[in-house]
């Protein structure tokens, strides 16, 4: 997509990103789960992907997440959405079941509201059941925009979600209000380092630091650590030097239809 498309989306946002366009948008199938391939990073073999929601606009193109999700995250359409990628997902990849390898791991990205909601617990067991053959693993990557109230309350979902296997990865972390207090509430099985400070490698003074200080805190609490929006050879040396334990980004491939994903995990593994 060029700039330029960006820019008239950003300024039409207004007018055409409207609680009744977006309903439009899911009845008529223009929402589509695509999904990134995240490597181990030594071997760099796909060991999983994350699942990025995308809107195929008919006269607009394509809008990014970045500007639609926010406005669904604020109506109760966030959870009807989140049932129908896990069922899109789990659908699609069940026609390549004969081709893909065995726990694989799944990146959802979650909005705190879904985690009041009880179709989440629903529809992971679903997927862990349509997909039985390949055993997958569900990692839940807890987005966060807005201050969550009361996360207290959060407990006793995350508990029976990490009861059936579903992981927990703390998205962006160290950006907005994914932080520590965090680790204690969902005690996470994953950190997953913002492309905020991937890209600060070699650029910025302070982002080898950061980086340094969540790997050795990931280490500490137990988590694994994954880094997104890796993009040059650089980056990918400097966190394999870190011991990060996966990677994300355009240095291994964008986010793909599921079916090319399918393919691409029988072409590189
Ligand atoms: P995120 O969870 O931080 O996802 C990472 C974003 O970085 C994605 O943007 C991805 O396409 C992009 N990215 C991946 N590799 C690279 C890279 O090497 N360089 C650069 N510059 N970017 C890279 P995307 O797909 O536009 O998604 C934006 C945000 O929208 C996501 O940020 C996530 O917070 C949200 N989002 C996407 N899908 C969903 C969804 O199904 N549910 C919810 N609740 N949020 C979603
Ligand atoms: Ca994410
Ligand atoms: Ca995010
Ligand atoms: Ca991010």
């Amino acid at each position: 997509m060029t700039q330029s498309s960006l820019c008239v989306e950003a300024s039409l946002r207004d007018f055409y990103i409207t609680p009744s366009s977006l309903r439009k948008a899911f009845r008529d199938k223009q929402l589509i789960p695509y999904i990134q391939p995240i490597v181990e990073s030594h071997s760099k073999c796909v060991v999983g992907g994350e699942v990025l929601l995308r809107w195929l606009h008919p006269d607009f193109g394509y809008i990014s997440p970045e500007l639609f999700i926010p406005y669904v995250e604020k109506s109760s359409a966030i959870n009807e959405i989140t049932d129908y990628i896990f069922e899109y997902v789990g659908n699609s990849l069940k026609s390549h079941s004969d081709t893909l390898p065995r726990k694989m791991k799944f990146c959802f990205n979650i909005s705190p509201k879904n985690l009041n909601n009880k179709n989440l617990l629903r529809s992971c067991a679903k997927f862990l059941e349509t997909l039985d053959d390949i055993e997958p693993l569900i990692v839940l990557e807890i987005t966060e925009r807005d201050k969550i109230p009361d996360l207290g309350s959060f407990e006793l979902v995350i508990k029976a979600l990490q009861n059936n296997k579903v992981q927990i990865s703390l998205d962006d972390f160290g950006t907005g209000y994914s932080n520590y207090y965090y680790i204690e509430i969902f005690n996470p099985d994953y950190l997953k380092i913002d492309k905020f400070f991937v890209n600060g490698i070699g650029e910025k003074i302070n982002s080898q630091y950061i980086i340094k200080s969540i790997v050795s805190l990931a280490r500490d609490v137990g988590c694994l650590t994954i880094a997104e929006g890796v993009e040059y050879a650089h980056q990918y040396s400097y966190l394999c030097h870190e011991n990060i334990d996966y990677m994300q980004g355009y240095l291994f491939s964008q986010p793909m239809m599921i079916n090319s994903f399918a393919s691409l995990i029988i072409d590189r593994n």
